[in-house]
C-alpha cells in the first residue's frame, strides 16, 4: 500500500534531468561530438524538432545514466578533490572542405590530473555487457583525446553483468573530424532507429524484427 509522503523524489530527479538537459541547446554552427558518432539525420530532426528529443529526459534509462554519472563523480571529487575535474566543455574549430569554419564541441565526464597528464574519463551504462568495449564508445574517447589533447581516455562501463574500463590511447585527426561532420551516414549503426525517438517520422528508419 502506498502512503502518500511530502517529498515528491520522482517529480525531483525529473526536473533535475530537465533542467540539465535545457542548459546544452543546440545552435546550428555547433557539432556536438555525439553527433559524429551516430546517424547524421538525427541532429538534423534535433534542429526541427527539439520538443522530441527533450523527452528522452524522462525515460528511466536516461535517469540511471544521470544517476551514476553523479555517483562516480562525486565519489572520486571525494578521494581526489585537488585533482578532478566534472562537466569539462571545450570547443574546437575546424574547416570544411568548402570553406565553412564550424565548432565541434564536447563535455568530458570528468578530467583527472595524473602528475603532468590530464587523463579522459567517459562514463558508460549499459544494460548487457556484451560486445564491450563497443565501436561509437572507443571512437568517442578518440574524439574526446582529439578535442582536449589528451594521450589516453578511459570508458568505464557500468552494467548490472560487469563493471570494467578500458583505456582508448588513440586519438582522432583533424581529417577524420572533418570526414564526420561532413558525412551523410543514415543510421550510421543499424541497431540505433530501434532507439531512437525520430523512428516515428523518419523515412530511412530500418524496422528490426
Ligand atoms: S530512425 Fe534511423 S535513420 Fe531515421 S533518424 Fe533515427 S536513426 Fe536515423
Amino acid at each position: 500500500m502506498c502512503v502518500e509522503v511530502s517529498i515528491d523524489l520522482v517529480d525531483l530527479l525529473y526536473r533535475v534531468s530537465k533542467e540539465e538537459r535545457e542548459k546544452h541547446k543546440r545552435s546550428p554552427s555547433t557539432y556536438w561530438i555525439t553527433d559524429l558518432l551516430r546517424c547524421t539525420l538525427k541532429r538534423d530532426y534535433e534542429l526541427r524538432y527539439p520538443e522530441l528529443s527533450e523527452s528522452e529526459v524522462f525515460m528511466p534509462f536516461f535517469i540511471v545514466g544521470t544517476l551514476v554519472h553523479r555517483g562516480l563523480q562525486g565519489l572520486l571529487r571525494e578521494v581526489m578533490p585537488n585533482d578532478i575535474s566534472t562537466e569539462v566543455e571545450r570547443e574546437r574549430e575546424i574547416v570544411l572542405p568548402n570553406g565553412e569554419v564550424v565548432c565541434v564541441s564536447g563535455r568530458a565526464d570528468i578530467l583527472i590530473k595524473v602528475g603532468e597528464e590530464l587523463v579522459g574519463v567517459e562514463i558508460k551504462t549499459s544494460r548487457s555487457d556484451l560486445g564491450l568495449p563497443k565501436q561509437h564508445h572507443v571512437d568517442q574517447a578518440r574524439m574526446y583525446n582529439w578535442l582536449f589533447n589528451l594521450k589516453r581516455t578511459i570508458l568505464i562501463y557500468v552494467s548490472p553483468d560487469r563493471v570494467t574500463q578500458y583505456v582508448i590511447e588513440d586519438s582522432a585527426s583533424n581529417e577524420e573530424v572533418v570526414e564526420r561532420v561532413i558525412s551523410r551516414k543514415i543510421p550510421r549503426y543499424e541497431w540505433e532507429c530501434k532507439y531512437c525517438i525520430y523512428s516515428v517520422m523518419c523515412p530511412y528508419k530500418i524496422p528490426s524484427r
